[in-house]
Parts: structure tokens; C-alpha cells; sequence
């Protein structure tokens, strides 16, 4: 390509709103046009590097024996209402009607499109394994789109399902799938963890997300420092707390508690560790139906996990609730515990299982209870795991301990079993010639977030710094002026060479100052830029190579196999 007939329309401002490096800079460098709230459209830059990404997918794929299919991104809103996704989606899913009042939803992701393509038409276990994929544009009408690519409303995903007839062998497919993606991530140039993920509202069993390391991630990651365990936040877990001191001694008593509310001031009132006082966490868990005030009870030392939490109310959504509401319902905030508490959910944290030597609200204003033995409480009391990994924690695979570090989530694979085969009929005939639901996996891969991922982790100061795998050309020709009939004549030169050997090369011809078309190269970030400069007539060129910044001299007679040979 030669520049001066290429789109790159770079500019000096970024964005306003923007604050992430890959948002700035894939802007300012030409990659992607804001349209309206996360829309954006790729322009030719972000389009090669889009396809770069997807090819790499793709070949991926087909070495794992999965096959691409295309669905229609328009869904009949009947399909989501068999699934019962319809209402859990919330808004996130965009609905309309066409001429003739049917309603339909653009897919935000495909689970019931592709049952319903195999439902029906697969009817042995003799067909099966199969694994389709897809990578297509999805629509989520986001609550808050934001970061650019990273959180859009319209983005493309590579969503791939897998049939089965047996638990087994979605577990092999699930293996084969994560082995699949990390040689993707590898084959990026991307460092990245792959960590145990909460399942949230899709649903299933086991799932591992895909976490690209990068400060700007909004995901928390708990990771150990001595094996492979990671987890995000939503689903850490942690080697069971040892007391931190003996427990305090103290009969079951009611005691005045003049004004003290909070678990610091609990514990410095009785001198206790917070690990023996019972903090309450009040919320407001929101159902299809509805909603209601739930009660989480943790050990002062902890912390709630909302993700966690919601999940152990089984509400689509947790909301804080406030003083006011609390009072009416006939709770005074500070004092509440769960003896003699009735018509209220309560959730213990699994720490608190049989915890002795307690201290907790009365359920009265100015009182609590000391001396409290939860074991007593009684079987029907639900327990959950609630609380947040805190760096310094235990790991639960071996004696090292947790720290916290970031990532931006790029996949995301499920082992979904028959959730999705049940509720929408998709059957198969077993050996022994019996209906079966299948079992399913799904695996997903953001593609245009990936974009964005690669240039959180490959940036500075002035712009981005592809891997080679992403680089929308791997090499840049500069000519510094192109009015000296030399230096143009030998970047003529080159570059055809340079296509003649199958490499990705495009030419700055422009008839430009050499600082600008430096800045942007800089800031679009080519992997190696080729300068023909002055030092033409001392007879060398100069290779600049964006990621360590090196800018090596060498002959003009050897340009052609040094930068080979670099590639
Ligand atoms: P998140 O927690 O970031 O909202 P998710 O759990 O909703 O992600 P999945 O439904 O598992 O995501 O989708 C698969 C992949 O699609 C994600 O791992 C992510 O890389 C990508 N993805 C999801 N939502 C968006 C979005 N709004 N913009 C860009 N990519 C997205
Ligand atoms: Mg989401």
C-alpha cells in the first residue's frame, strides 16, 4: 500500500471522553470513527487488523475440528422466550418490530440461534461431537458503554457451541477448546492468564475466562504466587481463615451498646477481632417477579462479594438499599443479627459455618448480643460462599497466598451442560435408543475488544506498538524527502522488493515533512519502519523497531536482508 493512496486520516486531539491508551490512540491513529455511544465504525487500519486477528481464529479453529456456520444476526424474539432469556437479558437485549408486528431482538449472543439449528436435525448420538462457530457482530445495548472498543455496544465476537452426548466429552471439547485459545493468545504476542470465572446469567457449570494483563483491566484477578490458580474476584475463593486470636471468653448475654454501630467500633468497645463480631449486610435482591430485602451475614473481617452475593440470592440484580427503607421494614441499622429475626432472607457465609464466641446485633437499638453460638442457629439456615479474596489470603490449591492483579476479559468458555438443550428441546437418540437433552459448551472470544487489549498491553507515550501478528503492516518504508530523486528511487526500490517476498509493507510516499510522517508512525505504531534518509549518501538507511525503539544504521546493500531476516 502506498500511503499516499491509503485512508489513515490520524489527528493530533483525542477524544474527549476518552481516558484508555487503545481508546486515544486507535482514534487518533486512524483505526476506528466514533458514530454515536459504543458505535464505531473500523476504518481501513482497525479493519486489517480485525481480519489479522479473525484469521488467526480461524485456522485455530479448523485445527481443533470446529466448523463455521453464520447465523442471522436478527432473531425471532420467540427463541428467547422459549430460553426464558428474554426477561434475564434485561435491557441489554434491543428489541423492535418489523412491518408485520413480529418481534425480533438483534442477537447479543447465540445460544438458542444455534440449538436451534442442530435441534431436530441431529437426532443420534452417532452425529455427535460437533463444534460451530461464528464470528459476527453482536448488539448488547450496554448500560455503559465506554473505553472505545473495549466495552461497545455493537462489537464482534467469535462465539462458538459444542454438542455432546455425555458429560465426558463436553469436558474433553472444554479442554481442547482452552488449549485452542491460549495458542490463539500465544499466537496475538499477548501475555495473559486463564482464570476460574463466575458463571453468571448464562449459566452452567464450570467456566474459565481469558484475562489479558493490562492495568486498565476492569476485571480484579486473585492469582498465586506459587501455583497456576487464578480467579477473577467474582469467583476467588481462598484456603479456609485461621482464627487470628483466641476466641473471647463470654456467656450468651445481651449487653448496652451505646451508639455503636460500625465492626471497628464493635470490636474496639468489647476488644475483640473483628473475625468474632457478625457483620450485616443489607441489600435489596431483584427478581423477575419483584424484589426483596436480603440479609448477608459474614464475619466482621470480611467483605461481601456482590457477584457472589447475587448469585446466592438467585436475583437477577443486587441493589444497596438505604437507612430508610431498612428502619421500615422494621431493622435498625447497626443492630441487626439473625437470633429472633423472622420474615426476612438471611445468607450466612460459609466462614461463619458453626462459628462459636460471637458478637452480634440484637435486632434493637443500642444492644447487642456477646457470647453467640451460630452452630445453634439450625440446619434451615443457607449458607454461600460470600466473601472477597483479600491479597494476603491463603490459596486454596497450596500454601501460597493470593495477590491482586488486572485483566481485560477477551474470552470466556462454559461448560453449559443441558441448560439450554432442556428448556428449548433439543434432543438426542442415545445408544440405547432413548431421548436425551444434549450437553452442551460455549466458548467466546471478543475479537474487536481484542483490538483494543492488544494495544492496552503494546503502547507508549506517542502511540501504539502492534505485536507482529497484528501490525496492520509489519513494516513501514519512510522516505524523508521525497523531492531527492535517491532516497525515492531506492524506496521504490524496496518496496516492490519488499511485496515481491510476500511482506506486509506499506510506503510513506507523502510528500510531508519527515517529523510528521515520523509521528505518525510512531503513533500508528507499524512493528519496523524502514527510514531512507541523509544517510543515503554515506549509503545507509536506518531501522527503527517500535517496540524496544533500537534505530539501527546499516548498508544500503544489506537493507533488504537485514530487515528479512528481522521479520
Ligand atoms: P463482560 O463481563 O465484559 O460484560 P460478558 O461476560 O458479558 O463480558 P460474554 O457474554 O462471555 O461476555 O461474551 C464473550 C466475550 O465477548 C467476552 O469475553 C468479551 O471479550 C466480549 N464482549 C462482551 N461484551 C462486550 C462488549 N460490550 N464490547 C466488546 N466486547 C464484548
Ligand atoms: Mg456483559
Amino acid at each position: 500500500m502506498r500511503f499516499s493512496r491509503a485512508y489513515i486520516p490520524t489527528v493530533k486531539e483525542a477524544p474527549n471522553e476518552a481516558t484508555l491508551p487503545s481508546h486515544i490512540f486507535l482514534t487518533r491513529a486512524g483505526f476506528i470513527a466514533h458514530i454515536a455511544s459504543g458505535l464505531y465504525n473500523y476504518l481501513p487500519l482497525g479493519k486489517r487488523v480485525i481480519r489479522k486477528i479473525e484469521n488467526i481464529i480461524n485456522e485455530e479453529m479448523a485445527r481443533a475440528g470446529c466448523e463455521e456456520v453464520e447465523l442471522a444476526f436478527v432473531t425471532p424474539a420467540e427463541l428467547w422466550q422459549e430460553s426464558g432469556r428474554i426477561e434475564k437479558f434485561g435491557k441489554e437485549l434491543l428489541r423492535f418490530r418489523d412491518r408485520k408486528e413480529n418481534l425480533f431482538v438483534l442477537g447479543p449472543t447465540h445460544e438458542e440461534m444455534m440449538v436451534s439449528i442442530v435441534r431436530n436435525r441431529v437426532s443420534s448420538y452417532k452425529q455427535l461431537p460437533l463444534n460451530l462457530y461464528q464470528i459476527k457482530t453482536k448488539f448488547r445495548d450496554e448500560a455503559r458503554p465506554r473505553f472505545g472498543l473495549m466495552r461497545a455496544r455493537e462489537f464482534i465476537m467469535k462465539d462458538g457451541y459444542s454438542f455432546h452426548a455425555t458429560v465426558e466429552d463436553m469436558n474433553r471439547e472444554f479442554d481442547a477448546m482452552e488449549a485452542a485459545y491460549k495458542r490463539i493468545l500465544d499466537r496475538l504476542g499477548l501475555e495473559y492468564r486463564i482464570v476460574e470465572a463466575d458463571s453468571g446469567a448464562i449459566g452452567g457449570s464450570g467456566s474459565k475466562e481469558l484475562m489479558v494483563l493490562a492495568e486498565s483491566g476492569e476485571d480484579t484477578l486473585a492469582v498465586c504466587d506459587t501455583c497456576a490458580y487464578g480467579a477473577n474476584i467474582e469467583a476467588a475463593v481462598r484456603a479456609p481463615k485461621s482464627a487470628p486470636s483466641e476466641a473471647p471468653v463470654a456467656e450468651f448475654n445481651r449487653f448496652k451498646t451505646p451508639g455503636i454501630k460500625s465492626i471497628a467500633d464493635l470490636s474496639a468497645f468489647f476488644h475483640v477481632d473483628p473475625y468474632y463480631t457478625l457483620k450485616c449486610v443489607a441489600k435489596r435482591a431483584v427478581y423477575e417477579e419483584g424484589s426483596k430485602i436480603v440479609l448477608f451475614f459474614l464475619r466482621g473481617s470480611d467483605e461481601l462479594q456482590k457477584v457472589k452475593a447475587q448469585n446466592a440470592a438467585k436475583a437477577l440484580e443486587i441493589v444497596d438499599v438505604g437507612e430508610e427503607e431498612l428502619s421500615e421494614a422494621g431493622l435498625h441499622v447497626g443492630f441487626i443479627g439473625p437470633l429472633d429475626l423472622k420474615g426476612f432472607t438471611c445468607i450466612f457465609d460459609e466462614a461463619l459455618r458453626c462459628a462459636t464466641s460471637m458478637i452480634c446485633g440484637a435486632n434493637e437499638v443500642d444492644y447487642h448480643f456477646v457470647g453467640v453460638d451460630l452452630g445453634a442457629l439450625g440446619e434451615e439456615n443457607r449458607f454461600a460462599d460470600l466473601s472477597e479474596v483479600k491479597e494476603g489470603d491463603g490459596c486454596p490449591r497450596c500454601s501460597g497466598t493470593l495477590s491482586y492483579t488486572k485483566g481485560i476479559e477477551v474470552g470466556h468458555i462454559f461448560k453449559l451442560g443441558t441448560t439450554y438443550s432442556k428448556v428449548l428441546k433439543a434432543e438426542f437418540l442415545n445408544e440405547k435408543g432413548q431421548a436425551e437433552p444434549f450437553v452442551m459448551g460455549t466458548y467466546g472470544m471478543g475479537v474487536s475488544r481484542l483490538v483494543a487489549a492488544v494495544i492496552e498491553q503494546h503502547h507508549d507515550e506517542k502511540g501504539c506498538r502492534w505485536t507482529r501478528a497484528t501490525a496492520p503492516y509489519t513494516l513501514n518504508i519512510l522516505v524523508s524527502n521525497v523531492k531527492d530523486e535517491a532516497q525515492n528511487d531506492l524506496g521504490e526500490l524496496l518496496y516492490a522488493q519488499f511485496i515481491k517476498a510476500g511482506v506486509e509493507v506499506i510506503f510513506d510516499d507523502r510528500k510531508e515533512r519527515f517529523g510528521f510522517k515520523m509521528n505518525d508512525a510512531e503513533l500508528i505504531g507499524f512493528p519496523f519502519t524502514l527510514i531512507i534518509g541523509k544517510g543515503l549518501e554515506q549509503g545507509t538507511v536506518e531501522l527503527y523497531v517500535r517496540e524496544s525503539g533500537e534505530k539501527l544504521e546499516i548498508p544500503v546493500a544489506e537493507a533488504f536482508a537485514c530487515v528479512m531476516e528481522r521479520l
